[in-house]
């Protein structure tokens, strides 16, 4: 490895981890440690095709990094003697302050702790990460790399809400966009798939995991995005309504006398495809409804449908798109959602291959379609890395 990066993705009772090399991009080792503070915490660490399981109690995030650093020295390299050029931190919320990876210092974190307000579920939990691998690591450099990075270049037009200026110009509110990382590695592999630089393709990536959004990227530029001010704007999710009219908000506070923070958790983790069929996984309400589940056809219908709307909008935004690229867990693994979020495209020059569909890609557009559809694995802990990397040899 020649630039060893330790990436952390640091939840509120989990942390995602990866050595992966900044040139590279490839991991060596993947781990990740789960129900941290619950009676039994589980740490999984993948060396060299091999699995190894700790299952205990680890209290609090420094437990389970320090629980990290133990299955590093067991299985494979010790992290002291890999080189690690620095430990990368996956951060959901930069605001408008952070539209680059930085290195991080006491400044940085107090402006990570204030951006809290804005993402009030993800950067407390990532700042735990940072406040513990800052200590277990005190004489690496540490970098925070932004969800919302990517999103900087979003014009204006795409940002700006419609709101009393006081919410804007005191209280941040404007879209920011997630996903960024995917996004942008996704954009740059489409691009090297097409055989041309980034800066002469015009992309859409439909990111569709457990959360989802949807990226123009006009030129190797994000341009507009379908997440906002949060993750619960644009495509249904997993738990999340994606879209709704906000009124609704008032409506069911009125209605049934419920606080902010019911309706905030309502949207946010009741809603989407649980909400409408039961099931968060996408596989369940695909055999839900292969199986004649009603729910869960409509279910998919509005899910495509969504995607298909947000797809459409996007090629009139960049005036003609060259490709449209599917990733994260349902869009490199569902030919069935890709296909419904496509149906109806043809008008506007996406004729799918449904044979390449099936089969997985990488292309599944047919040789003549003039956007060319593909399904490109997403690389978000080999982007930070690589960005990372970036930043300490710049
Ligand atoms: P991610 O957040 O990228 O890890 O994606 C998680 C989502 O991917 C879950 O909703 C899974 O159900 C979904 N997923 C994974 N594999 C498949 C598959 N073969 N078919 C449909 N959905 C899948």
């Amino acid at each position: 490895m020649s630039a060893p990066v330790l990436v952390i993705n640091s939840g509120s009772s989990s942390i995602k981890y990866q050595l992966v090399d900044g040139d590279t991009l490839e991991a060596s080792t993947s781990g990740v440690i789960e129900r941290i503070g619950q009676s039994e915490s589980i740490l999984t660490h993948r060396h060299a095709g091999e699995k190894h399981e700790r299952r205990e109690r680890f209290a609090d995030h420094a437990a389970g990094l320090e629980a990290m650093v133990a299955a590093f020295q067991e299985h494979g390299t010790p992290l002291a003697g890999s080189g690690l050029i620095a430990v990368a931190h996956r951060v959901v919320h930069g605001g408008e302050r952070f539209v680059q990876p930085v290195v991080i210092d006491d400044e940085v974190e107090q402006a990570v702790e204030r951006l809290s307000a804005l993402a009030p579920l993800h950067n407390p939990a990532n700042l735990e990460g940072i406040r513990v691998a800052r200590k277990l690591f005190p004489r690496l450099p540490q970098v925070a790399v932004f969800d919302t990075a990517f999103h900087a270049t979003v014009p204006e037009r795409a940002h700006l809400y419609a709101v009393p200026a006081a919410w804007r110009e005191e209280h941040g509110v404007r879209r920011y966009g997630f996903h960024g990382t995917s996004h942008a590695y996704v954009s740059r592999k489409a691009a090297e798939l097409l055989g041309k630089s980034p800066k002469a393709v015009n992309v859409i990536v439909a990111h569709l995991g457990n959360g989802a959004s949807v990226t123009a990227v006009e030129r190797g530029r994000s341009i507009d995005t379908s997440m906002g001010l949060t993750p619960l704007e644009g495509l249904v999710m997993g738990t999340r309504s994606g879209d709704i009219d906000p009124a609704i908000v008032f409506h069911m506070h009125r209605q049934t006398g419920a606080s902010f923070e019911d309706l905030d958790a309502a949207l946010n983790k009741d809603s989407g495809m649980l909400a409408l069929t039961g099931e968060i996984d996408m596989r369940a309400v695909e055999r839900a409804a292969e199986g004649g589940d009603r729910a869960a056809q409509v279910a998919l219908e509005i899910y495509c449908y969504r995607i298909r709307k947000y797809i459409g909008s996007y090629i009139a935004a960049l005036g003609g798109a060259d490709a449209i690229a599917f990733t994260a867990g349902i869009g490199e693994n569902s030919a069935e959602v890709r296909a419904g979020a496509l149906g109806s495209l043809v008008a506007l020059g996406v004729q799918l291959d449904e044979a390449a569909n099936a089969a997985g890609g990488p292309i599944i557009s047919t040789p003549d379609s003039p956007i060319t559809v593909m399904v490109v694995p997403t690389n978000e802990e080999g982007e930070i890395a690589r960005q990372t990397a970036n930043l300490l040899q710049s």
